[in-house]
């Protein structure tokens, strides 16, 4: 397992503490993405060495393994059991690319978390990934979620590809808890997606489907509907 940077007691979900474990590598290319430099980079430390680093440091109560896509990586089990046995409860980012090894993981019991990236209505989903036949593998992860029982929820970032149509449409297939976040500016994958984007909270409001909706911002998070 390589891991590109591991960021301790990045933040505080429900009152346990979690590090950032960040991956190396994703099979997708998408144009907002705003770490490019996880994305490309091929390098990284050791899983044992991060466990190690992991043991040592004791006021954590859980991972976060994120990105890139963490999936891609074939000894992520392995490496999830072993922070299991630190006592450290597991959440996963992942962009749905592979089901594979979610349902592998969900069957397992190996995650108590999961966030699903969904980045755009099904017929936009190569467009905005850079990567042919993408929606079909992040639909059967949706479906494997869904009858898993675990807490999961769906992410969308209100991106500069993204009409508010769209939003709409994607409204129309997440079944659960689904959160919209507010597009960052800065150094991303496509210079062209550089631009702000109307962060329209009341249209988010508006928005019919979910079970839940949220909106996350850099400075608040609150549940919609
Ligand atoms: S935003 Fe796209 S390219 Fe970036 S890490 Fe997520 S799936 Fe990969």
């Amino acid at each position: 397992m390589r891991v590109h940077s591991v960021e301790f007691q990045s933040f505080n979900w429900n009152g346990i503490i979690f590090a950032k474990i960040a991956c190396p590598g994703c099979n997708f290319r998408c144009g907002y993405c705003f770490v490019p430099d996880i994305v490309f980079s091929k390098q990284g430390k050791d899983g044992k060495t991060v466990i190690e680093e992991i043991r040592r440091n004791q006021v954590m109560h859980g991972v976060c393994i994120t990105g890139g896509e963490p999936t891609i990586q074939k000894d992520l089990p392995i490496f999830i059991k072993k922070l299991q046995l630190l006592g450290l409860k597991i959440m996963i980012e992942t962009n749905g690319s592979n089901p594979e090894m979610i349902k592998k993981l969900v069957q397992r019991k190996l995650v108590d978390f999961v966030r699903l990236d969904i980045k755009a209505p099904p017929e936009k989903y190569d467009l905005i990934t850079g990567s042919n036949g993408s929606w079909k593998p992040i639909e059967e992860t949706m479906t494997i979620l869904e009858n898993w029982g675990g807490y999961w929820e769906a992410i969308t970032v209100w991106h500069p590809g993204l009409t508010k149509e769209d939003l709409q449409k994607i409204a129309n297939i997440v079944p659960g808890k689904w959160v919209v976040t507010q597009f960052q500016t800065g150094k991303l994958i496509d210079p062209k997606y550089n631009t702000d984007v109307c962060f329209d909270e009341e249209f988010i409001e508006s928005l019919v489907g979910p079970r839940e909706i949220w909106v996350r911002t850099k400075s608040h998070e609150r549940r919609v509907r």
